[in-house]
């Protein structure tokens, strides 16, 4: 792929899509309210949108294991809801991933980024997919931000330039 202007808030539309029914075919689907709620004033952005849409794949995935922990936990008074979020802020573009799962726990935020890191069990996890998805965002020109409070809600707060050298 290749940086090309793009149409961010259609290739979430896209991949939100397919995250949403690739979970529901798994053998262990949850039910997840999937909420966008996306700035329609967006103009393109250039972006690799072929790696882009891993960034929103990996986030994705990251939340549904997270909810189906907190699912398991809790049973069905709790209601896993993700949102995406996407906002003009002039010379930059904000995108939010946003779960209400269990959080991510103080001692373990910084370390979330780097290759290898995964609380999950035995052969689930590789630690892979927020280090691929951090490296995606940098090859942009971009930050990724985590914020969470335990039980609460998980944040990944994502900042592209607008345009890009
Ligand atoms: P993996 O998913 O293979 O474990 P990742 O790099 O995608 O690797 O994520 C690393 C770890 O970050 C996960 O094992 C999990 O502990 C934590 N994590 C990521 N996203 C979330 C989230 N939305 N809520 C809670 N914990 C999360
Ligand atoms: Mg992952």
């Amino acid at each position: 792929g290749t940086m090309e202007p793009s149409d961010l808030n259609a290739l979430i539309r896209e991949y939100a899509n397919l995250a949403f029914h690739g979970m529901r075919a798994n053998p262990n689907p949850i039910n997840v309210d999937i909420q966008l709620d996306l700035d329609e004033t967006l103009p393109k952005i250039k972006l690799n949108s072929e790696d882009f849409s891993r960034v929103i794949l990996n986030l994705l995935k990251n939340a549904f294991d997270a909810m189906r922990d907190k699912i398991e936990a809790q049973g069905s008074e709790y209601k896993a809801k993700v949102i995406i979020r996407t906002k003009d802020l002039g010379n930059r573009v904000l995108v939010e991933v946003e779960d209400n799962g269990p959080g991510v726990p103080d001692e373990i935020k910084d370390k979330l980024l780097m290759p290898f890191f995964t609380t999950k069990k035995g052969t689930e996890g590789t630690g892979l997919g927020l280090s691929i998805t951090h490296d995606i965002i940098k090859s942009h020109e971009g930050s990724l931000e985590i914020q969470s409070e335990a039980d609460t809600f998980t944040l990944f707060k994502i900042l592209l330039p607008k345009t890009i050298s």
